[in-house]
């Protein structure tokens, strides 16, 4: 089967070698540096070592950058791919190193007042990225304490505390230990043959894990308390329906939260806790 990166980067290659060394097909569609940025190049025939000067560098960065168009590429024709990577973005660089063989470690903490109506201020973390490859130079990232179990879940290798930090997390980030926990309980769902598990459409990061299907026994006095069946095919991972299950609860409550009924979030029908299933 064709994959989207494969064919992206056969396309990409072809059209690089033709930008850089401009068949006549290329050249009659406009498709040059002197051509894309003429107007800026001014004319040939008016100040030619300007102009020259000019069309030289601007062709070495538009060369210089198709890597990096081809990065920009790939991250559309294929998100989930970029899991593999960490980044951090500076004016003047891009900070790249492969998860597999990076070593993160909490180095710092901040505390932000953001804005002054927010009750309690923004913790900013600083994470130290270091790879065991020695090419790659050890960069840090800074991220909102409420991200960091997201971030800790995505990635593949642990994340180390040398600096002790106390991270605060959201209410809804320590509800999701507990929901796990309590749909791991649940019975499992195994997928009927030939179908294959998608990636979550929520995150793009991970497998769909989870299935809704009508397990509880609730009777309601009417319809409204009821859960509901839900005919989508697995389409979130376990952390997104989680996020989504605490997102649609009485942010002021959260002792109630585990017995509360959410709809689907494809399809709107409601559902419990006790009906999600997880994808074997
Ligand atoms: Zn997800
Ligand atoms: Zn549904
Ligand atoms: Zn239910």
């Amino acid at each position: 089967m064709e994959s989207p990166e494969l064919s992206f980067t056969l396309a990409y290659i072809a059209f690089s070698v033709c930008f850089v060394f401009t068949p006549n097909e290329f050249r009659s569609a406009g498709l040059t540096v002197q051509h894309l940025f003429s107007s800026w190049l001014g004319s040939e025939d008016v100040g030619f070592v300007q102009y020259h000067v000019r069309r030289t560098s601007v062709t070495v960065l538009v060369h210089c950058s198709l890597p990096l168009g081809y990065y920009i590429g790939m991250c559309i024709a294929a998100p989930e791919k970029n899991l593999g990577y960490l980044y951090e973005v500076t004016t003047y660089h891009v900070y790249m190193a492969s998860q597999s063989e990076c070593h993160v470690t909490v180095t710092e903490s901040r505390q932000h007042q953001l804005s002054p109506d927010s009750a309690s201020p923004t913790q900013i973390l600083t994470l130290r990225v270091a790879s065991i490859n020695p090419a790659v130079r050890p960069f840090d990232i800074s991220l909102n304490s409420t991200e960091y179990a997201e971030l800790r879940e995505k990635l593949h290798a642990p994340i180390r505390n040398s600096a002790n930090v106390v991270i605060h997390q959201t209410i809804s980030e320590l509800f999701l230990e507990t929901f796990k926990a309590q749909v791991e309980l649940n019975q499992p769902y195994t997928l009927p043959n030939g179908q294959e598990v998608e990636p979550c459409i929520g995150c793009m990061q991970v497998p769909a894990n989870t299935k809704l299907v009508r397990q509880c026994h609730a009777e309601g006095a009417d319809n409204e308390s009821e859960c509901q069946r839900c005919f989508c095919r697995p389409m979130w991972c376990l952390s997104c329906l989680g996020r989504w299950f605490a997102s649609r609860q009485d942010q002021q409550r959260p002792e109630t939260w585990l017995s509360s009924r959410v709809p689907c979030p494809t399809c709107r029908a409601k559902f419990c806790i006790l009906d999600i299933c997880v994808v074997r």
